[in-house]
């Protein structure tokens, strides 16, 4: 298996959560030939198409059912947030902890995932472990991810509920695609010759159209599943332009783009950064360095697998990684100075906001351009603020990012909310000058 298709395997898609689909093989009753999903008796929270798929997936679920089993039997007073969803998420983020206390360890991703967007009615929070033998939650009929205990709650959700409908629709849509091992995620070599960059086309539609891909305009789905890694690409570029003149941009032919706080987003990503090299055809070189703590090991100048086109052309990409903080990177031997520092959702203000701080005075320092991103509104209007608590002079201020995600995620913390990667950005460099002042 390739490091991608194991990873894709690891990643529940929404449906198996929510479980409509076999947790073992991705399988949905339709596709699997069955009325009805197997369902775990001791956790109620995996689903299985056959037996095979059970015993495939019992190695994996083992430990985890064992931990919410004895949760179930040792936790009294289990049921009481009288319908109010901040109980309920507060009882599950608590009990989240027991189980990691039960399991000796930290829940993984999929685990904690899996644990807060477990079915549930969406009126009085009941889960399958609450309702009585034979009852059952019932599905929308049109997303089957959205549930009610009894027709009258769902007569009070729908209203609700028809709006959000579609968007959980889209989403669903977008895993099935996502999680085809073999989908390529973007590949178009060929360009629409008479227009050159910069600046980029007005939207993502022109876009495709520029990059001789107009095909996939007609395919909904696969054109925001695309945008939420060409997101990528496409928001360096958009930030190069803010920073370089035309002519400057067009005579750099070794290219250093430096990610901080990189994780697997961009990791599994990797491929659609060539585009940086498409959109500027005089870049020999291009080297990515990925610096965060998340990344699984040092790599040197890793080369990477070019499409045709600029293989022909000698053009090459290299990756660097380093499992580390960005300011401990910046006094590594390895260090040299990056023609732009991007950071991507990174919620300076909420997570490891101390990690952060070190980090932004030493981009501000060395007065480098910087781009960031984050989630939402919210999120960068908070991160702004922090920077410029840390005196950073912000030339773009949580602005809508047209080259944000289209593709809508489920928020795991929240009922019916959704988000999109890189929605805001914000570009900042140096200090303000407080001697002026
Ligand atoms: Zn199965
Ligand atoms: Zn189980
Ligand atoms: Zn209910
Ligand atoms: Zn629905
Ligand atoms: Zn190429």
């Amino acid at each position: 298996m390739t490091s991608r298709e194991e990873e894709l395997k690891k990643r529940k898609t929404y449906l198996q959560i929510a479980g409509t689909a076999c947790s073992c093989c991705h399988k949905s009753c339709k596709e699997a030939g069955v009325t009805s999903l197997l369902r775990c008796a001791r956790c109620k929270m995996a689903h299985y198409c056959s037996k095979e798929c059970q015993k495939a997936d019992f190695q994996f679920h083992k430990l985890f059912c064992l931990a919410i089993n004895e949760l179930y039997n040792t936790e009294e007073a289990w049921y009481s947030c009288k319908g109010m969803e901040s109980e309920w998420n507060k009882r599950k983020i608590y009990q989240m902890q027991l189980l990691g206390f039960v399991l000796e360890r930290e829940l993984t991703n999929y685990e904690r995932h899996v644990w807060l967007n477990q079915p549930k009615c969406q009126i009085c929070f009941k889960c399958p472990k609450d309702l009585k033998k034979l009852q059952t939650l019932i599905p929308c009929p049109n997303c089957q991810v959205v549930f009610c205990c009894s027709s009258d709650h769902w007569e009070k959700h729908r209203s609700k509920h028809n709006d959000l409908c579609a968007t959980y629709q889209i989403m669903l849509d977008c895993e099935k695609i996502r999680y085809q091992p073999d989908q390529p995620l973007w590949a178009p070599e060929e360009f629409d010759e008479n227009k050159s960059y910069p600046p980029l086309p007005r939207d993502w539609n022109e876009y495709f159209k520029w990059r001789k891909a107009s095909q996939l305009l007609q395919h909904d789905s696969y054109c925001r599943v695309i945008t939420n890694t060409l997101s990528l690409p496409l928001t360096i570029l958009a930030a190069l332009e803010r920073f370089y003149e035309r002519d400057k941009l067009h005579s750099i032919d070794d290219m250093v783009i430096h990610i901080a706080g990189a994780n697997q987003y961009e990791l599994l990503a990797l491929m659609t950064f060539e585009e940086i090299m498409h959109v500027l055809p005089n870049i020999k070189t291009l080297h990515l360095v990925m610096v965060g703590l998340e990344m699984s090991s040092m790599n040197h100048g890793l080369p990477l697998q070019c499409c045709p086109r600029c293989t022909k052309e000698n053009r090459q990409r290299v990756c660097s990684m380093y499992p580390m903080t960005y300011h401990d990177f910046a006094i590594s031997l390895d260090y040299s100075q990056p023609h732009l520092v991007v950071g991507f959702n990174t919620g300076l203000y909420e997570d490891d906001t101390e990690l952060w701080k070190p980090t932004i005075k030493c981009l501000l320092d060395k007065n480098l351009p910087c781009s960031f991103t984050s989630y939402s509104k919210e999120e960068a209007t908070e991160d702004v603020k922090l920077l410029k608590e840390w005196s950073a002079k912000v030339l773009v201020g949580a602005k809508e990012n047209k080259w944000r995600s289209n593709m809508p995620l489920a928020e795991p913390q929240e009922v019916d909310k959704f988000y999109y990667n890189n929605y805001y950005r914000t570009l900042f460099q140096g200090r303000v000058n407080k001697e002026k002042n």
